[in-house]
């Protein structure tokens, strides 16, 4: 039956300014890294994405490589925005980028204009679409001058084919440099996708959250779940088919005896609070208002519905951060 989105969804949804822009996030985006790649379940993800615009997520996040194999996410999401979402195009924002291997040769991966322009050009064949609204440079490149990367992506802009850009593993100080740039070019920097959860922190010893919000960016964390370990799915075993038996962004060697202590600890505070850890440690990001949405997985729409579930409570007592703080340290 074709599909017809639930009309409540933007109630159901908390929605935060990203930076000093126009635009608006869903407190949760949902990223399609993992799970929508052509080994993956088409009937599982297509209701995923279902599932996730029916209860307000409106930020879809791809990037040139997602998949296995590279390019199979954008193709299986374009397919599925073309069958399902064809009538809600302008209700949603659809993320790109470009900067990790894609093809090879000297052109398919870092940050010249060159890889960027291709690339973008490539990830819209495959989307089946005009433009996208948000364009990413997804890693610093040493040895490109970042005014060639920042202007690629003001000419990217320029040309219609992204609405707003950002910048993702960017330190802070080369993101303070890059927004300057964007700034002067005309083209000011929507938002930073840095890696930050309970279990990595370096956002916070960087002073990054700082830096975004002097220069009016957004900011969406991505694997805030630590791809899975900060909920509780890890706490009786490995189970099958979980990201971590893939075995190759999250490997079982990291869910150690002193991990899994954490966990356990961090899931007691969080039954505590009538949450699920997931929950605990989404609604742990979303308390600090320079953080417009968490960037979450998803491999069904039970997850799904879990995680976007945090935004019941997103208030901490001063007793219970000292308490997460304690099993953290
Ligand atoms: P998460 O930390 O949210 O991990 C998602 C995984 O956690 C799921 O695949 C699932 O694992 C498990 N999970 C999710 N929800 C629940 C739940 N409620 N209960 C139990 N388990 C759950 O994020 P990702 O690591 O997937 O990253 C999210 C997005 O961030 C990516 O899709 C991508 O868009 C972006 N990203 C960006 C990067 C960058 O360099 N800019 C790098 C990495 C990611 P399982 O599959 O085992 O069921």
């Amino acid at each position: 039956m074709a599909y017809s989105a639930n009309e409540q969804r933007y109630q159901q949804m908390q929605y935060r300014r990203c930076g000093k822009s126009g635009i608006q996030l869903s407190a949760l985006s949902l990223g399609l890294w993992h799970n929508f790649g052509d080994m993956d379940d088409e009937a599982v993800y297509r209701k995923t994405l279902h599932t996730a615009f029916d209860c307000g997520i409106t930020h879809f996040d791809l990037a040139n490589n997602y998949g296995p194999p590279p390019g199979s996410a954008e193709i299986n999401f374009g397919k599925i925005l073309k069958q399902d979402f064809a009538a809600y195009r302008d209700e949603l924002i659809i993320s790109t980028k470009a900067g990790y291997y894609m093809w090879p040769g000297p052109y398919g991966e870092w940050g010249s204009k060159k890889n960027l322009v291709a690339s973008l050009n490539q990830s819209l064949k495959r989307m089946q679409l005009d433009y996208v609204d948000i364009f990413y440079h997804h890693r610093p490149d040493p040895n490109t001058p970042l005014e060639e990367t920042m202007a690629a992506l003001d000419l990217i802009v320029r040309q219609g084919k992204a609405l707003y850009v950002g910048i993702s593993n960017y330190k802070s100080e080369d993101a303070a440099k890059a927004f300057a740039i964007l700034k002067e070019l005309g083209t000011p920097c929507l938002i930073h996708q840095p890696k930050y959860s309970m279990f990595e922190r370096w956002v916070e010893k960087d002073g990054l959250l700082d830096v975004l919000e002097a220069n009016g960016v957004g900011c969406i964390p991505f694997s805030p779940l630590a791809q899975g370990l900060l909920t509780n799915k890890y706490l009786k075993g490995i189970p099958e088919g979980s990201r971590a038996t893939r075995g190759v962004f999250l490997k079982q060697e990291q869910i150690t005896e002193e991990v899994l202590a954490k966990v356990r600890a961090l899931n007691d505070i969080a039954i505590t609070r009538n949450q699920s850890l997931a929950q605990m440690a989404l609604a742990w990001l979303l308390k600090d208002e320079r953080v417009t949405s968490v960037l979450i997985g998803a491999s069904s729409s039970a997850q799904l519905l879990d995680s976007v579930a945090c935004l019941n409570n997103l208030q901490f007592s001063a007793d219970e951060l000292k308490q997460i703080e304690t099993v953290l340290g």
